[in-house]
């Protein structure tokens, strides 16, 4: 399946908001986008800009299975597997950008900046409102995550994305990230893993 829209959902776990002094949402999550273009890294390397210092956003992938008509409730039916990926931001950029209240796309639409890991079946997991996670940088843990901590769960993002976008199968929503954003600099290593479940995804940018 290929990813026709990448959805990103920002400040989706209230630890991650205070970190960088944003207030956290009410009433309705934040949607940004990605250009497809974004899961593809370019010729010269996974990063368009390598003299720039990009921060790890560490995120549950859901990927949509099936169609999604405008104004359908979302449900877990609706998702067909779940991978980790980095949500790459510049985040210098994104600074400027939003002290201007002017759009992010410019720091997290980019070629590679959807890092993205293999894609395993929801049957993988034993409780899909508890899916914990884990990023490695240079062997140091960097960010935990659990998908009980989102201000508003996958079958919510589905339902809000759904009121005015129908989804298509192989749409992707990276759900948010939480506390412990950091620099992530070329050539650092990264890991990510979902805890318990035995399938970690690694890269070096
Ligand atoms: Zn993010």
């Amino acid at each position: 399946m290929t990813a026709t829209t990448v959805y990103c959902i920002g400040r989706n776990y209230a630890d991650h908001a205070k970190e960088l002094n944003n207030p956290v949402p009410k009433g309705e999550p934040i949607v940004f986008l990605k250009s497809p273009s974004s899961l593809r890294p370019c010729a010269s390397g996974p990063l368009a800009f390598a003299d720039e210092t990009f921060h790890h956003e560490a995120e549950i992938v859901a990927r949509i299975g099936r169609p999604v008509a405008l104004g359908a409730r979302g449900s877990w039916d609706d998702v067909d597997a779940l991978a980790l990926g980095l949500d790459l931001t510049r985040r210098e950029v994104q600074s400027r950008l939003k002290e201007k209240g002017l759009p992010w796309t410019a720091s997290k639409s980019f070629a590679g900046s959807a890092v993205l890991g293999a894609f395993l079946p929801l049957s993988s997991f034993a409780d899909r409102d508890a899916i914990a996670f884990t990023l490695h940088v240079n062997g140091e843990l960097r960010q935990t995550g659990n998908s009980r901590d989102m201000l508003f769960p996958v079958e919510e993002l589905i339902t809000h994305l759904a009121r005015f976008c129908p989804l298509q199968p192989g749409d992707l929503i990276y759900t948010g990230t939480p506390a412990g954003v950091g620099p992530l600099r070329k050539g650092d290593r990264f890991e990510l893993a979902f805890t318990g479940v035995g399938s970690a995804f690694a890269g070096t940018l």
